[in-house]
């Protein structure tokens, strides 16, 4: 995935780790390159130039904190900056009890139909029910290409063979599934060249029939600088809430896509990074940077990479501690537990605890971890992060759907995940004995 940027970047940074000393024409330099590598694989002038600039300033007067060396800083600054230009993680915010409706749009051959089924299988693998309306009525086949793939998932598919007119398909499509008790509802568009006018209009008249809840903008990842103006030109007809950029896998000029977000203010959610139906992923700005600076033997990077997951583990501790833990944290801690796999012989080795634990006790907890961490998977990040404020009936319904697991885990999951909350918050310190006694031990 974008390889040319990724060594030409690779090379800027090993330029900064292999240097005797850092000073101005140094960082000068490594501004140089990265406009360089960002401008070769497309990214927009402005926003080049904003990075870079950004790049130059803080290089210049900030001092590393303690512990990082000049040349790491260095490398951390251009991958906060890059993360920062890429935005934050973005997520669907379904509203329980109501049809969710999100419209497909983007040109022909940007991937669209491809994105719906996958998005389909996505939705429902986290217990969301789906229907999707295929409104592409100039691509012959479309379809029948959409029936197939959705028919894998189990997700039923509206369309209309004979009909050319696609708001009325729409309108038909959402009147069809009116009465069935589905969280999502995805609609996939026709999309011809954006300099047709009417697929403009006709994307108007779509909107004002589905009325939707969300407009995702599908971007070719191969097509570099046109889709700053494509997306430019769609935002305008339809408020687009959100990004998705295909062919990430085969692009040499994704830079151009990234950018694409930027043209409508709007996050890029997940990338596309292949043609199978679960060739998609959510997108993480900061693990999409970590991957493109993360190349070769640029082994300061990866220090830094490790020193920032540190931190990260050093933030969980201090939440766990202090009794704020969220679903993640849970489960991380959980994994922990059972990552000792030889927990009993630890516990054998100390004198007065051996024969205190069975092993079955020890599979009991591991077939545990497995089914809670499947219905941990089909929570929302919104929902890791306040389990309990938000897990109401229809949500732990939801949940246990999109696990497999019947709703009863779900609850007893929450039980235990609250009585480890609250005996954390009661016995900072002695978690291990903690940890022991709420799984049962
Ligand atoms: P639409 O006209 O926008 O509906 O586009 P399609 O969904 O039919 O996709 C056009 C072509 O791109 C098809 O051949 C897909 O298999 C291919 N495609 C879609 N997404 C990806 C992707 O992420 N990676 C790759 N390599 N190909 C993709």
């Amino acid at each position: 995935m974008l390889d040319g940027l990724k060594s030409s970047l690779g090379d800027a940074i090993k330029k900064i780790v292999k240097s005797s000393g850092i000073d101005e024409e140094l960082i000068k330099e490594l501004s140089k390159d990265v406009q360089r590598a960002l401008l070769q694989s497309d990214v927009n002038v402005r926003l080049v130039l904003e990075i870079t600039k950004h790049l130059e300033e803080r290089a210049l007067n900030e001092t590393p904190p303690p512990g990082l060396s000049r040349k790491n800083h260095i490398v951390k600054i251009l991958y906060d900056e890059l993360s920062n230009l890429l935005g934050n993680e973005s997520e669907f915010d379904f509203k329980p009890g109501k049809q969710n409706k999100i419209i497909l749009l983007g040109i022909q051959g940007s991937g669209k139909t491809t994105v719906a089924s996958k998005l389909a299988k996505f939705l429902t693998g986290q217990g969301y029910k789906v229907g999707v309306v295929g409104a592409d009525t100039y691509r012959p086949g479309a379809l029948v290409q959409l029936k197939t793939m959705c028919e894998k998932s189990n997700v039923e598919v509206y369309g209309e063979e004979s009909n050319k007119d696609s708001p009325s398909i729409v309108k038909n499509g959402l009147n069809y599934f009116k009465d069935q008790s589905l969280d999502v509802i995805l609609i996939d568009t026709a999309g011809r060249h954006k300099e047709e006018q009417d697929l403009l209009e006709e994307m108007d008249r779509i909107n004002k029939v589905a009325d939707p809840d969300l407009a995702l903008l599908v971007i070719d990842g191969t097509i570099g600088q046109q889709c700053f103006n494509q997306a430019e030109a769609f935002h305008k007809t339809i408020p687009v809430g959100g990004v998705i950029i295909t062919k990430l896998d085969s692009s040499a000029k994704g830079g151009g896509a990234l950018a694409a977000s930027a043209a409508t203010g709007a996050q890029i959610m997940y990338i596309g990074t292949g043609e199978r139906i679960d060739d998609l992923e959510k997108f993480s700005p900061t693990r999409f940077v970590g991957r493109l600076l993360g190349m070769g033997d640029v082994q300061a990077v990866l220090d830094l990479a490790k020193r920032l997951e540190s931190e990260n583990d050093d933030d969980r501790m201090k939440r766990i501690s202090s009794g704020k833990m969220n679903m993640e944290d849970f489960l991380s801690q959980l994994e922990e537990v059972t990552k000792m796999g030889s927990l009993q012989g630890i516990l054998e080795s100390m004198p007065g605890l051996s024969g205190m634990v069975k092993d079955d006790q020890v599979n009991q907890m591991e077939d545990r971890v497995t089914k809670w961490r499947y219905i941990i998977q089909s929570m929302t990040t919104q929902e890791k992060a306040d389990p309990e404020g938000l897990l109401n009936s229809s949500r732990i319904k939801r949940i246990a759907r999109g696990s497999g697991w019947p709703e009863g885990e779900v609850k007893e999951l929450m039980k235990n995940y609250k009585n480890s909350k609250n005996m954390m918050k009661a016995s900072k310190g002695r978690q291990m004995q903690g940890t022991l006694r709420r799984m049962g031990l």
